[in-house]
């Protein structure tokens, strides 16, 4: 499954954060003997839908969609230049699908900053200039030969032109993702076994004094520095209160510091969309389950992430929209009133969709 990469300075509250991770942590919640590495949190994107469906079809559990969180340990300055830890870090950037990087707001004496000072935008560039250092190495050897070949090989030209304007954007000290040339795009596709590690999609997480939290005007400075990245607020040492506490207590907690849903469900949320990720829905007695599924997938594919048996023998799907089943109140009242819908091979999977599908075994 797909990964975000958890990075950041020293002393940002990155381990703080990562425990409360792994304390909300579905995998060992839900699959008591599954192999748990140290440094992956498994984490549930909440989806209030689900308790509902569970509710409907008398489900014994609720199994929501996870993300994989991986926690990237090492020193960050220097890394490009390759020395020991430095090259293990970026392997393990290589490695994630998505980068998270935490970033110190809060401003605790005691808490020594690394370069001396509470600066955001100081340690963001502190981060992307290693990567953007790493980028332009990968493309510096590659270059010459690109060049060469591109004389004599006129379908090389493309390549080469990408990987000369990318090395601009880099040069100017700005990521690929910054300048929409993100993993999966039409722009990126000829960087693609480059594998540049700006090219990944970023998200940054603040951790900021709680008093920050409800700081609008704050986080539209912290936001407009990232953009147009995702920027997450939240107090790791709050985060880690909440994860000790059972459901009523956190919410107490929660309501009095203003906050809605934990910081940590935002992240799992916010996390799995940067990702390129969706869900669709299944409910019976057994369980109510949300599946992942890459945004824009077909029937057939979302078929396969349950069985490739599914996949395979796919006849239809039966359709029903969460809200319309919610108002119809029952699958056969849905039935009754014309929202059940029979789709294809063709259809492409929207948010919301509760599934039955019909296969050949
Ligand atoms: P890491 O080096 O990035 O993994 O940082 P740690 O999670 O080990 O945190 C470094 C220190 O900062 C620890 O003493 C934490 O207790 C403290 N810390 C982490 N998050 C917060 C926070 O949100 N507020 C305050 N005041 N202290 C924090």
């Amino acid at each position: 499954s797909l990964t975000i990469g958890i990075v950041g300075l020293p002393n940002v509250g990155k381990s703080t954060l990562f425990n409360a991770l792994t304390k909300n942590d579905v995998l060992a919640a839900n699959y008591p003997f599954a192999t748990i590495e140290p440094n992956v949190g498994v984490v549930g994107v909440p989806d209030p839908r689900l308790a509902k469906l569970a509710e409907m079809f008398s489900s014994q559990r609720v199994l929501p969609a996870t993300v994989d969180f991986v926690d990237i340990a090492g020193i960050v300055r220097g890394a490009s230049e390759g020395e020991g830890l430095g090259n293990k870090f970026l392997a393990n950037i290589r490695e994630s699908d998505a980068i998270c990087q935490v970033i110190r707001a809060f401003k605790d004496e005691n808490v020594v900053h690394v370069d001396g000072k509470i600066s955001p935008k100081s340690d963001i560039e502190t981060i992307n200039t290693e990567l953007i250092l790493a980028d332009l190495q990968t493309i510096e050897k590659v270059l010459p030969r690109l060049q060469k070949e591109a004389r004599v090989k006129k379908d090389i030209q493309p390549k080469l032109k990408a990987v000369e304007s990318a090395k601009e954007i880099l040069d100017a000290g700005r990521t690929l993702f910054a300048a929409g040339i993100a993993q999966g795009t039409e722009a990126a596709e000829p960087l693609h076994d480059l594998h540049l590690l700006t090219t990944k999609p970023f998200l940054y997480v603040f951790n900021v004094d709680e008093d920050e939290l409800a700081d609008e005007s704050f986080k539209d400075e912290q936001r407009a520095l990232v953009a147009p990245a995702e920027a997450i607020f939240l107090d790791a040492k709050l985060e880690a209160d909440l994860a000790e506490l059972d459901a009523d207590e956190a919410l107490e907690l929660l309501q009095s510091v203003g906050q809605e849903e934990p910081g940590l469900a935002t992240l799992a949320r916010v996390g799995f969309d940067t990702l390129g990720l969706q869900t669709y829905l299944t409910a019976g007695p057994k369980e109510a389950r949300a599946w992942t599924i890459k945004k824009g997938a077909t029937a057939p594919e979302a078929a396969g992430v349950i069985h490739t048996d599914f996949q395979k023998g796919f006849i239809k799907a039966e359709v029903i929209s969460y809200d319309d089943l919610v108002e119809a109140g029952s699958v056969a009242d849905s039935r009754a009133a014309g929202k059940a819908r029979m789709e294809g091979k063709e259809y492409v999977m929207q948010d919301g969709d509760v599934v039955e599908f019909r296969f050949n075994v």
